[in-house]
């Protein structure tokens, strides 16, 4: 029997965290979606939200977006388009972010890309609300 989970998240760019810890939630398409160690093999799918995991009585949060994790009884590997640990994100950056998506939306010109417009800002909000946590 597993007594503590591998956690590791990568993205096309690098290798983001690899730690034992004590429990996972991702955030899958269809909800939030706990993970405790000897938990079934199973693989959801990925959006745009927080990851949290524990150790001990220590919780951590990282932004994630799309892809997947893989379960499995002593593993989590979650593989996603970007992640961000919260001591990560420049808050200043994602403001930004969020101002430029909201400008693109409210205009909603010509060639307009509203799902493109839509995860940037989704992104930004999330990066806003673990920066500004970390802050407080
Ligand atoms: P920006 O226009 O500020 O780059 P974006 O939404 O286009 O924002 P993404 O495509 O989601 O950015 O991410 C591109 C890369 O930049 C990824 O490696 C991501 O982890 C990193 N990144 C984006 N925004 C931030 C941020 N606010 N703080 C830290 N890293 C960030």
């Amino acid at each position: 029997m597993a007594e503590k989970i591998k956690l590791e998240v990568v993205t096309p760019e690098r290798l983001v965290l690899s730690e034992l810890v004590d429990e996972v939630v991702v955030p899958g398409l269809g909800g939030e979606l706990g993970i405790l160690p000897n938990h079934t093999a199973l693989i959801s799918q990925l959006k745009t939200g927080i990851l949290t995991y524990r150790t001990g009585t220590e919780k951590r949060l990282m932004h994630v977006s799309g892809g997947f994790a893989e379960v499995l009884p002593d593993q989590v590997s979650v593989m996603s388009d970007v992640a961000e640990r919260s001591e990560e994100i420049d808050l200043d950056r994602a403001q930004r972010a969020l101002e430029r998506a909201e400008k693109r939306i409210a205009q909603n010109g010509g060639d307009f890309d509203f799902d493109r417009a839509e995860l940037k800002l989704q992104r930004a909000m999330i990066r806003i609300q673990l920066a500004a946590k970390g802050q407080g």
